[in-house]
């Protein structure tokens, strides 16, 4: 089972997430984006659901740092602001997709099915 590392601070938009990625793939929780690069050097992930807005580190830092190690990891921004200056900044991160909240099942589905398959 494919390995996904979901860095999320919010609670229950982790619980959220847990249930629609259940069955499918393996879940791993980072509380901040400290812990979301500390876990990404100790365990292999297939791919990070990063939340943007997150304490201790922010999403953009802990993207940015990770992709300096693990260039080829896909990284999805998650982020409750659509904007699209917000959306160059996950990407100029190093960021590969981005998912404004809130987010349907399906569409989570199909974007992390596009880097790494169901
Ligand atoms: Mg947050």
């Amino acid at each position: 089972m494919k390995r996904i590392l979901v860095a999320e601070d919010n609670e229950s938009n982790y619980v959220l997430m847990t249930y629609v990625l259940r069955n499918r793939y393996e879940v791993v929780r980072a509380s901040n984006g400290k812990e979301a690069v500390e876990l990404s050097d100790q365990q292999q992930f297939d791919l990070i659901m990063m939340d943007m807005k997150m304490p201790v580190m922010d999403g953009l830092e802990a993207t940015r740092l990770i992709k300096e190690k693990h260039p080829d990891l896909p990284i999805i921004a998650l982020t409750a602001n659509a904007f699209e200056t917000d959306r160059q900044a996950t990407f100029e991160a190093g960021c590969c997709d981005f998912m404004s909240k809130p987010f349907s099942r399906e569409k989570c589905l199909e974007t992390i099915a596009k880097y790494i398959g169901e």
